[in-house]
């Protein structure tokens, strides 16, 4: 709301939400919190937040769903933003997805740089391969 033009005020165990210096909604102190109910009849018609969610916020609120997932689900329920009309969410990248598929940590520790050629090699096995080589080899050490 800040960044919308709204200023708040606390005072005397209430608190005002103004815009443009005119109250829109007022809350009550209860313990620790402030408690802002809507008041229409004082305070001209509701006022409602409305959020356009995008295929990344949605992809967050639903626990990281896959995004044909999340556009299957889109077409299936009411209340959730369209996401068809939205482009292609499969290209957006999502931080928390990689490192939660992560079966090794990362490398940390640095080692000591080598000092003669082929001291240290690095490999990986590749495989299997589809369709087998001609000499029956499925598998490519890289
Ligand atoms: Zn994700």
């Amino acid at each position: 709301m800040d960044g919308n033009g709204y200023v708040t005020t606390f005072s005397e165990g209430k608190c005002y939400i103004l815009k443009n210096g005119k109250p829109v909604a007022e809350g009550q102190r209860r313990g620790k919190s402030y408690c802002v109910a809507l008041q229409p009849d004082k305070y001209g018609e509701g006022h409602a937040a409305v959020v356009t969610a995008n295929h990344k916020l949605w992809h967050q609120r639903l626990a990281h769903l896959s995004p044909s997932n999340l556009l299957k689900l889109s077409k299936m329920v009411d209340g959730m933003t369209s996401l068809e009309d939205q482009g292609n969410a499969s290209s957006e990248f999502c931080e928390t997805c990689v490192q939660s598929k992560l079966t090794k940590q990362p490398f940390n520790g640095t080692r000591p740089p080598t000092t003669r050629v082929l001291e240290r090699i690095h490999s990986d096995l590749c495989g299997p391969i589809r369709p087998t080589a001609y000499i029956r080899l499925n598998t490519s050490l890289l």
